[in-house]
C-alpha cells in the first residue's frame, strides 16, 4: 500500500481508555476518554502538493528573467490545458444530465436530499454574504478608516460583470476600469495588484470550497471531526489560491478538498446542478475582494510621479494579453 497521509480516527473502542499511536506504543490516559489512533490513508497528499506548488511559483517569480523559460513553459501548458477543457466542456451539458439522472435514481429519499441541498444553498449564501458584507468591509475599514461600501458602489459594474460572466479573468478589464476611473487608483497599483488578485485572491471560492465538503459529508452520512474541518478549511484556502479565474473552476478544486480528508465524491452532481448560481455569486465576491485589496494597498502606498520607463514592458503586456485572450 502506498501511504500518503495521516488521519486521526476514532477506533470505535471508546471505552478502552487507551491512546494508541502507529508504533503500537500505548498508555492509559482516562478510562472514559475516546480512543484515537493515527492511521495512514491512501491517496494523494493534497495539502503537500498545493503547498509545494505555491512555494515553487513564488520562488520562480523571484528569479525574474532567469526563470522566464519555466514560466513560459507553464503558461503554455496552462493555455493548452484550458483549450482542451473548453473542448470537453461542449459535452458537459450531456455529461451533467446523465450524472444527475444517475444520482437521482440512486437516491432513496429525495425529500431529505432536497432539504440537505436547500440547507447547503442557504449556508453557502449566508457564508458569502457574511464574508462580503461584514468580514471584508470590516477589515477594509480597520485598515483604512474609509467607507468600504463606497468601493462596492464604485465597482458595481465590475461586480455585475463578474455575476454575468462567472469569471474573474473575463471581468478583469472592467475591474481595472472601475478601479482606475471611478476609484481613482494609480494605474501602477491597479495593473500590478488586479491581475495577481484575479488569479490568486479568491475569497468566494475559498468559502465555497469550505462549505461544500460539509454537504458531501452529510449526504454520505459521514461525521466530520474538528480535525477534518480544520483540514478542509486549510485545503479550501490553498486550493482557492490555485483555482483558475474561469467559470466552474471551484467545482474542480472541490475534488481536491474532498480528497484531502478522503471524502467520497458521491453527491457532487447535486452541487453541479446549482453551481450556475453559486459560481456567479462567488466570482462577484472574488472581484469585490480584489477591489478592496487595491483600495488598501493604495491607502498605504506613496508613489513618486509616474515615470514612463517604469510602465509595463511591451513583452510583459504581450504575455498578459496572451493569457487574457486564451483563458477567457
Ligand atoms: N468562477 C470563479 C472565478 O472566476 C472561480 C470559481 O469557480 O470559484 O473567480
Amino acid at each position: 500500500m502506498v501511504v500518503h497521509g495521516i488521519k486521526l480516527q476514532d477506533d470505535g473502542n471508546s471505552s478502552s481508555g487507551y491512546l494508541q499511536d502507529t508504533g503500537g506504543d500505548s498508555r492509559k490516559v482516562n478510562q472514559y476518554a475516546t480512543a484515537k489512533k493515527t492511521v495512514m490513508v491512501d491517496g494523494a497528499n493534497i495539502i503537500g502538493i498545493l503547498t509545494y506548488c505555491i512555494v515553487f511559483g513564488v520562488t520562480l517569480s523571484q528569479l525574474g528573467r532567469r526563470g522566464a523559460v519555466v514560466t513560459q513553459f507553464f503558461t503554455v501548458v496552462n493555455i493548452v490545458t484550458f483549450k482542451m477543457i473548453r473542448l470537453v466542456m461542449w459535452l458537459s451539458p450531456l455529461g451533467i444530465l446523465f450524472l444527475v439522472m444517475g444520482q437521482i435514481m440512486s437516491t432513496t429519499d429525495m425529500t431529505e436530499t432536497g432539504q440537505t441541498l436547500a440547507i447547503y444553498l442557504a449556508t453557502e449564501l449566508a457564508g458569502l454574504a457574511i464574508h462580503s458584507l461584514v468580514v471584508l468591509p470590516g477589515l477594509y475599514f480597520i485598515l483604512t478608516r474609509k467607507n468600504p461600501y463606497a468601493i462596492y458602489l464604485k465597482a458595481i459594474q465590475a461586480l455585475l460583470t463578474a455575476f454575468a460572466t462567472a469569471s474573474s479573468a473575463a471581468t478583469l478589464p472592467v475591474t481595472m476600469q472601475c478601479v482606475e476611473k471611478r476609484m481613482k487608483i494609480d494605474t501602477r497599483i491597479s495593473r500590478f495588484i488586479l491581475p495577481v488578485g484575479a488569479t490568486v485572491n479568491m475569497d468566494g471560492t475559498a468559502v465555497y470550497s469550505a462549505i461544500a465538503p460539509v454537504f458531501i459529508a452529510q449526504y454520505n452520512g459521514i461525521n466530520l471531526s474538528f480535525g477534518d474541518v480544520i483540514i478542509i478549511s486549510l485545503t479550501a484556502v490553498l486550493s482557492s489560491i490555485g483555482s483558475a479565474a474561469v467559470p466552474g473552476a471551484g467545482v474542480a478544486m472541490l475534488l481536491l478538498v474532498l480528497k484531502s480528508i478522503a471524502l467520497p465524491d458521491r453527491g457532487i452532481s447535486f452541487l453541479v446542478t446549482v453551481d450556475w448560481l453559486m459560481d456567479r455569486l462567488r466570482t462577484a465576491v472574488n472581484v469585490a475582494s480584489d477591489c478592496l485589496v487595491v483600495g488598501v494597498v493604495s491607502h498605504y502606498t506613496e508613489l513618486p510621479p509616474c515615470n514612463p520607463s517604469e510602465t509595463q514592458s511591451e513583452q510583459q503586456q504581450e504575455e498578459q494579453e496572451m493569457l487574457e485572450n486564451d483563458l477567457v
